[in-house]
């Protein structure tokens, strides 16, 4: 499960890897992953074959290269998605749905277990990118937009709606998923079903404090490398919680803050969130 501020990871990393390279190759394993960009996989191909990657873009989770002849690589890793760096060599495992290699060497393979991938790709005119790929264009993303604390708290005014709910709202904010919305509550001292509106300037602060401070930490948790490791999702494989995490995935656990244990509270259907009865109010 990748959030922001790990897909900023993979996005400076790619950054610094695919940046002036030419796309030599494509190989799309799963017919699946072009839509809704394309009808067929050919179309991709045909698409990304001999373009130059001139930027590596992020809007929330999801990544926009920019090509040349103004065309823009759309890259939405889903629910479970991965993206790593490989050689050139290195044949597509079971798992892999789309393996691009470079002229200069390297190749990118994305990849999702499971049956059914959520990984979704393809390349568009780049004015269409954002549209195309989904992403509300009235979505705050923290750590693009960087905002102020003040320019937050009027988005807090203006989103009337309990403080999960809000921070999990893609049409509202971009990128922040269940695992970082916990994180950042628990820094703040907040319950989740605060109302956005009824923050005191001095909540509005440590909230949007704490928002600067999970993310940043959580970057440097994701690990900086596409070599042979992918960026470290907060969730594994298993389920299991990260290190850095303090309230997400910790049931049953005492909270680090105060000793007592982590509660997991159903908020609606398919939606959880772990907290500290006494020391978020
Ligand atoms: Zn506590």
């Amino acid at each position: 499960m990748l959030e922001l501020p790990e897909v900023e990871v993979l996005r400076r990393d790619l950054e610094k890897e695919i940046v002036g390279k030419r796309v030599k190759d494509v190989i799309v394993q799963t017919a699946s992953i072009v839509r809704p960009f394309h009808r067929t996989r050919p179309e991709l191909v045909k698409a990304l074959e001999g373009r130059k990657v001139e930027a590596v873009r992020r809007r929330g989770t999801v990544l926009f290269i920019d090509l040349d002849e103004d065309l823009t690589w759309v890259i939405d890793a889903g629910d479970e998605g991965s993206l790593h760096r490989e050689t050139a060599s290195e044949q597509p495992g079971a798992d892999t749905h789309l393996v691009v290699t470079f002229t200069i060497g390297g190749a990118i393979h994305l990849s999702e277990v499971g049956g059914d991938p959520s990984i979704s790709t393809g390349v568009v005119p780049t004015e269409e990118a954002l549209e195309a790929a989904g992403v509300s264009p009235d979505a705050l993303d923290p750590l693009d937009d960087n905002p102020t604390w003040m320019e937050f708290g009027r988005f807090l005014a203006d989103a009337h709606g309990p403080l999960k709910l809000v921070l999990t709202d893609p049409a509202r904010i971009a990128g922040l998923g269940p695992v970082y919305s916990d994180e950042i509550l628990w820094e703040a001292g907040l319950r989740h079903d605060r109302a956005s509106a009824s923050l005191s300037t001095q909540e509005i602060r440590r909230l949007y404090r704490a928002m600067q401070e999970v993310l940043v930490a959580a970057m440097k948790a994701a690990g900086s490398s596409l070599d042979e490791v992918e960026v470290d999702a907060a969730i594994d494989d298993e389920g299991e919680a990260a290190e850095h995490l303090r309230v997400f995935g910790r049931a049953g656990l005492p909270c680090s803050r105060c000793r007592k244990p982590i509660l997991r509270t159903r908020i609606k259907k398919g939606v959880y969130t772990y907290h500290c009865d006494q020391c978020m109010i």
